[in-house]
């Protein structure tokens, strides 16, 4: 008879990380491949997948253009962004927007989301259990926008999309891919406010996604 432990130890070896101990139908409806732009936003407003639903102020579904080349995605919102409804509007935003703008672009030429699309309580870092929840979201949100090129803000960004564990000071700089997407991983700006001297690192990464997009500098 396999005993508890040889079940748990298989499910570990099989990726499983966390236990889901609540009834999904109790959850309400999750993303679906086929759902469209209006829905999918529907679905996110209307979400309690996870235990942030509980604590948010609002939804951050995303922000932007739904056929921009460029996307950018960061972590989670924060207590600006969960009042407002918006991502990145606070201190990071407004470097986050800066950054955008020495880009000769505006935050209305690109899309900005979040992989958590609520706000972590007191800004902690997300569960792996919430990155799971949420992950759909950005999935087809990306899927629906088909940009040319992704930007991630940070590791959590990184690591949600790719499902792997990067150090992000050596991930920086490198292209990747997702679902045969480049991506630029970079630094959060929330970073940057605290590391100034890291912003010519972040110009360096967003001079190679300029060159990717045909944009001259
Ligand atoms: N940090 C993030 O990762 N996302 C936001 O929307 C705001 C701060």
């Amino acid at each position: 008879m396999t005993s508890v432990r040889d079940e748990l130890a298989f499910l570990r070896d099989m990726g499983f990380t966390h236990l889901d101990l609540e009834a999904a139908e109790a959850r309400g409806p999750r993303p679906e491949a086929s759902d469209d732009w209006t829905h999918l936003r529907d679905i996110a407003l209307a979400c309690t997948q996870c235990r942030l639903a509980k604590t948010r102020t609002q939804v951050v579904y995303g922000v932007g253009n739904p056929h921009a080349d460029l996307m950018f995605i960061g972590e989670a919102p924060g207590r600006d962004e969960d009042i407002k409804g918006e991502p990145f509007v606070g201190r990071a935003g407004q470097l986050l927007t800066d950054i955008i703008k020495a880009m000769k672009l505006t935050r209305d030429d690109v899309y900005i989301a979040n992989v958590i699309k609520c706000r972590p309580p007191e800004n902690r870092n997300p569960e792996p259990d919430e990155l799971d929840a949420c992950r759909p979201f950005i999935k087809r949100q990306i899927e629906l926008i088909q940009p040319k090129v992704i930007v991630t803000l940070g590791k959590f960004a990184l690591q949600s999309l790719t499902g792997r564990a990067y150090a992000i000071s050596a991930a920086r700089g490198q292209w990747t891919e997702y679902d045969g997407i480049k991506v630029m991983p970079t630094y959060h700006p929330a970073y940057l406010l605290r590391t100034p001297s890291a912003k010519k690192e972040v110009w360096q990464d967003m001079k190679k996604v300029m060159g990717e997009l045909g944009i001259t500098f």
